[in-house]
């Protein structure tokens, strides 16, 4: 057993005085590739790392749901009677938020039984790398077990998704909970977010040498507010002007009438999110026949469409890209929804100390904040672990 798995169960019997039925996990993911296009019914390209939240969990006899974390020190318990989104708030709200969204995929919540669940992860929170999908992802696999749901896990992820948007508040889209639950070792997520059809592609960083690394800024970001719903909003402005039904349906061909239909700022959202459509589906092809090595300059591609078009990169992240690339990586971008959060520097193995090392120089010479740098591996979605 993991120390974190055994720090769970410990959890667990300190906080309930009894023993959990089993143990579940889910981890958090990476975007290599496709930022905010997940909402626009397009493509991403996740991968499931190998940081990941732990939960113990056991029904009880009665309608009683009780929830504890690590990372709190209450336990927030409610009736399954009393379980609606409006009456859910703070970080309870995403296990809670869980058990409610299985109710609107088939759950009978009238009939099942109430559970006590303790939660610990070692996904960083805020990071940009979605500790929110990784505790959610964890309680819908435990949950589907032990209500004996038999949902599939295409459905668990729209579990996820509805507990985030409706019992959080924060309007985000289908990748991060696909990415925990489809997952698999050394392979990203290609997720078609319309169909929802999900390829697993092999990444082959290792035979070639290369490391993904995480810079976690420490600038915090917070989904539920703000820019991420601003940028949202606007793409649906553009679509509606454009009359598609998602900006999915429009290709780089349109830019030019685009240009004559739009403000220049709704123009610029729409053109990120048409051009980052285009590089998931290079990058997924250029990994196919050339390899690794050869997306560098998709990432950088990605980085600046988000800098000046999107507009959702912090002077942080920047400063991140630019330090890795210029001490060695084949390429670098921000990752996640952006305003904080992590950047990803797609580096050779050799030069991880180097890139390490400067950037954290770079953040001290501007006396900011040291950043949090390290290696990532692709590994497997949510499981019953032990
Ligand atoms: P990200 O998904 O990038 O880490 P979010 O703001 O989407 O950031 O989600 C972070 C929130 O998820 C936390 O503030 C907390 O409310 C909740 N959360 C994540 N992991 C845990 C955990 N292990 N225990 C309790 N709450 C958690
Ligand atoms: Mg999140």
């Amino acid at each position: 057993m993991s120390a974190l798995a055994q720090s769970v169960r410990a959890g667990f019997e300190s906080r309930f005085a009894a023993q959990p039925a089993s143990l579940w996990s889910a981890p958090g993911r990476v975007n290599l590739i496709g930022e905010h296009t997940d909402y626009n019914d397009g493509f991403v390209f996740p991968f499931a790392i190998d940081r990941r939240t732990v939960v113990a969990m056991a029904l009880r006899p009665d309608r009683l749901l009780r929830v504890a974390s690590s990372f709190a020190e209450e336990t927030v318990e409610l009736s399954l009677d009393d379980l609606t989104p409006e009456n859910l708030a703070g970080w309870s709200a995403y296990p809670l938020g869980v058990a409610w969204a299985l109710g609107q995929f088939g759950a009978d919540l009238a009939v099942v039984a109430g559970f006590d669940v303790f939660i610990d992860s070692d996904v960083p929170i805020g990071a940009g790398l979605s500790s929110s999908a990784a505790i959610e992802s964890a309680v819908a696999v435990a949950l589907n077990d032990l209500w004996q749901l038999g949902l599939d896990r295409r459905v668990l992820a729209r579990v996820g998704q509805l507990a985030e948007n409706r019992a959080v508040g924060a309007p985000t889209g289908i990748m991060d909970q696909s990415a925990s639950l489809l997952g698999q070792a050394d392979a990203a997520v290609f997720l078609d977010c319309r169909s929802l059809d999900a390829e697993v592609i092999p990444l082959g960083f290792a035979p070639a040498d290369l490391e993904l690394l995480i810079i976690d800024t420490r600038v915090s970001h917070a989904h539920s507010t703000g820019g991420y719903a601003s940028r949202r909003a606007s793409c649906e402005l553009g679509a509606r002007m454009l009359g598609v039904a998602s900006l999915r349906d429009l290709t780089v061909n349109d830019l030019p009438r685009a240009a004559e239909l739009l403000d220049d700022e709704t123009l610029r959202r729409v053109r990120h999110v048409i051009t980052e459509n285009q590089r998931v589906l290079d990058t997924v092809r250029t990994l196919r026949e050339q390899g690794p090595t050869a997306i560098g300059a998709l990432l950088d591609a990605s980085h600046v469409s988000m800098r000046d078009d999107f507009e959702i990169s912090v002077p942080e992240l920047d400063l991140a890209v630019e330090t890795a690339r210029g001490a060695g990586a084949i390429g670098a971008r921000m990752t996640g929804g952006g305003f904080g959060g992590a950047a990803i520097a797609l580096t050779p193995r050799s030069l991880i100390p180097r890139v390490t090392a400067e950037v954290t120089a770079a953040f001290a010479a501007r006396g900011l904040t040291a950043p949090d740098l390290f290696v990532v591996h692709a590994a497997d979605g949510a499981s019953r672990a032990e």
